[in-house]
């Protein structure tokens, strides 16, 4: 008896072996590195993030919300650096593509790269925009247009409270 129950809880354990490197990866772009590495997504529930962010992250980043213009710490915020996701520190964007827009959001003119950032299309507010989010725990960042300045021509406008800025050391 005893044996079958040492089995059957090696088994379990197996299991949820299995289950932890079965976690989705994804490729992303890391600035520390320099280099590309796989990365795990970060998924929770809705109530472990609500205890890991404040009320306005969450609110932008798991119900795509968005700040009042001229509300956020970041529209006129320079300084050299990386702006992080704010759910799970990904980089995303780096201080050398940030652009005054004058919209009252932080605007860029690309991400850091294209691997880190998903992008959706949103058909909200009669419109279509392309919704732009944090490629490892889908957090919503903000939207992109393309009405930004050279070289890139898009605008990526973006939600202070989706971001963290890591200054450079
Ligand atoms: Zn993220």
């Amino acid at each position: 008896m005893r044996t079958i129950l040492t089995t059957a809880l090696l088994l379990l354990l197996t299991l949820s072996a299995v289950n932890v490197v079965a976690a989705e990866k994804v490729k992303v772009y890391s600035v520390e590195k320099g280099a590309y590495i796989m990365s795990e997504k970060v998924e929770k529930s809705e109530s472990e993030w609500r205890n890991i962010l404040t009320a306005e992250q969450f609110h932008v980043l798991r119900e795509e919300g968005t700040e009042p213009a001229f509300s956020g710490k970041y529209h006129d915020h320079h300084g050299e650096g990386v702006y992080a996701c704010a759910g799970c520190g990904l980089d995303l964007f780096s201080s050398e593509a940030k652009y005054d827009s004058g919209t009252g959001w932080p605007s860029f003119t690309e991400p850091i790269d294209k691997a880190n950032i998903g992008t959706k299309k949103d058909r909200r507010l009669f419109t279509v925009r392309t919704e732009v989010h944090c490629v490892r725990c889908g957090g919503h960042l903000g939207h992109v247009f393309e009405d930004g300045p050279e070289p890139t021509g898009l605008r990526y406008c973006l939600n202070s409270a989706a971001l963290q800025f890591e200054p450079l050391e």
